[in-house]
């Protein structure tokens, strides 16, 4: 699954290419583009609505919280936001009606930008000829397995900024203006739970996946199974200041990757794993000590962690 460095990564690429284009049309290829993990199931006339609600709209922005992406839409009341999943392998392409279509694209929307608009982005997505009307472009969502989700939804406020409805539950990010890292700390120290488990809660801060969880713990030499309320203070602000490092390491890595003509992203953090210390590493010697990382399963997650690095908490 992609984690917050990939989806911003995204997130960069889309917005570079797409904010000040006018949707004039949204196009569903494949309905169920629409459903969630949770509601597989489409509704009749899913398409016509989603189509709908979307076209004449302005793409203000593209934004991001922990893992979640949606483009903030202009022009309507009340205020709307398309929902962006990308699932496992979803993958925005910015190009052109004459480009051939991926035979997983599932959803394509047109846009238009006038010429010499406040767009200050670099893309122009090679169409349209200088002083000649509008640049006429698409935006398609391709995704080969349909784990991703496209969702149109009006916009709340949460944790300081509008979100979209179904995200309010989501705390604030590392990288966000919001986040609060010692008030972050602080409910971080009431847990009683594994200190992987609580990294991976949503609720008290996004962002931080499986992978980076394990890359935190690893940097700061904190055993998975931890307990945060057993934890000294200043070991939890440690570890949660390791996730931040480690997902500002990733981001270096991966906000090099727009420079093509079009955006081609997926969200697969394959360029960061050669930097990972211990995530997948299971059987490897730690790269400090020699000692064999070890994988076991923390709340049906997989965790990498170094024995001798990460001693095991003494109360246990
Ligand atoms: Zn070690």
């Amino acid at each position: 699954m992609p984690e917050l460095p990939e989806v911003e990564s995204v997130r960069r690429g889309v917005h570079e290419w797409t904010a000040g284009a006018t949707i004039t049309r949204a196009e569903v290829i494949d309905p169920r583009i629409l459903g969630t993990t949770s509601q597989r199931r489409i509704a009749v006339g899913a398409e016509e609505t989603f189509s709908r609600s979307l076209a004449g709209l302005r793409i203000v922005s593209a934004e991001r919280r922990g893992k979640f992406m949606w483009l903030t839409l202009g022009e309507s009341d009340p205020a709307l936001s398309l929902l962006v999943h990308l699932g496992m392998s979803g993958q925005f392409r910015v190009q052109t009606a004459a480009d051939e279509m991926h035979k997983h694209t599932r959803a394509i929307f047109h846009l238009e930008r006038e010429l010499g608009s406040d767009f200050t982005g670099s893309g122009s997505a090679g169409v349209g000829d200088a002083g000649r009307g509008p640049e006429r472009f698409e935006m398609r969502f391709v995704d080969q397995r349909i784990f991703g989700h496209l969702g149109v939804q009006p916009l709340a406020w949460s944790h300081g900024r509008f979100v979209p409805a179904s995200t309010t539950h989501i705390a604030a990010d590392p990288l966000e203006p919001a986040f609060d890292f010692e008030a972050v700390v602080d409910r971080l120290t009431a847990k009683n739970t594994a200190l992987k488990s609580a990294l991976l809660d949503q609720s008290l801060v996004s962002g931080i996946g499986n992978i980076y969880a394990d890359e935190a713990l690893f940097r700061a030499g904190v055993h998975p199974l931890a307990n945060p309320s057993r934890t000294r203070r200043s070991r939890l602000a440690s570890v949660l200041e390791s996730a931040i490092l480690v997902m500002h390491d990733a981001l270096q890595v991966g906000g090099t990757s727009f420079d093509s003509l079009y955006v081609n992203v997926n969200g697969e953090s394959g360029y960061f794993d050669r930097a990972l210390l211990a995530y997948g590493r299971g059987g490897q010697e730690c790269v400090r000590c020699s000692t064999e990382i070890v994988r076991i399963t923390v709340g049906g997650r997989g965790t990498h962690f170094c024995p001798n690095c990460q001693k095991s908490p003494r109360y246990r």
